[in-house]
């Protein structure tokens, strides 16, 4: 029997959808979360209810339990970074090893957000897709970081919060299997279809594993984490 509440960052994107999906499965009900931070793939957010409106028509044990969703404007970030995530550039490594589609602080941040919008709800549970496993080097991602910061949030706020990150240490391809056991064949077509990962904004052309311009970093990992996915399932 599902019970408590919780609230899930919620992009629009493969991970935030399983995550979504495993949130559904746990907790009675369950809010979500977008940030539209100057991204240039603010497509993602489009796709925000269009996925919530399948999750709700495809699965009636998760309808009932799919609360308010939020989206708040974080357009500062946009303006203090010069990742290409939110600039016209080139998407490359930089000199730090990181890939300059890095926004600093950005997970801070929307934790930060989500816990001030959790606490007017009445949520201590935050839900996040980051993940360690295949990370892109982003530290922001990192168990410890959230962690600690659940660990301030909660001094910060006086209240207990918890940040749970299912995908934390599973790979994509395992990923692809959690969506699988948790809402079967229907779930893995609603990823497929209806989530969006690509960098740039691309929604019109159609692989196997999704829909994007099928050559920027998060497409590449994407079809990657798909490829191995079928290796493992056949
Ligand atoms: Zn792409």
């Amino acid at each position: 029997m599902a019970e408590g509440s919780a609230l899930v960052l919620f992009s629009g994107g493969q991970d935030s959808t399983v995550c979504l999906a495993w949130a559904l499965d746990r907790y009675a009900r369950v809010e979500t979360v977008g940030f539209a931070y100057g991204q240039r793939h603010a497509i993602e957010l489009d796709q925000r209810p269009v996925i919530l409106k399948e999750i709700a028509a495809r699965f009636p044990a998760w309808a009932p339990r799919l609360a308010d969703d939020h989206v708040l404007q974080l357009s500062t970030l946009g303006q203090i970074s010069e990742s290409s995530l939110t600039r016209d550039v080139a998407f490359e490594m930089s000199a730090a090893g990181l890939p300059n589609t890095f926004v600093p602080g950005r997970n801070l941040l929307f934790f930060t957000y989500a816990a001030a919008l959790a606490y007017r709800r009445g949520i201590r549970t935050l839900v996040g897709g980051m993940c360690e496993t295949d990370f892109s080097g982003y530290p922001d991602c990192r168990n410890d970081t959230l962690q600690s910061l659940a660990a301030s949030l909660s001094l910060g706020m006086d209240t207990a919060f918890r940040i749970e990150t299912p995908l934390m240490w599973i790979d994509k391809a395992a990923s692809w299997v959690m969506a699988k056991s948790l809402g079967g064949d229907g779930l893995l077509d609603l990823i497929v279809q209806h989530t969006h990962t690509c960098y740039t904004s691309d929604r019109s052309t159609q692989h196997p594993w999704g829909v994007g311009c099928g050559t920027c970093p998060a497409c590449v990992l994407r079809e990657k984490g798909w490829e191995q996915w079928q290796t493992v399932r056949s």
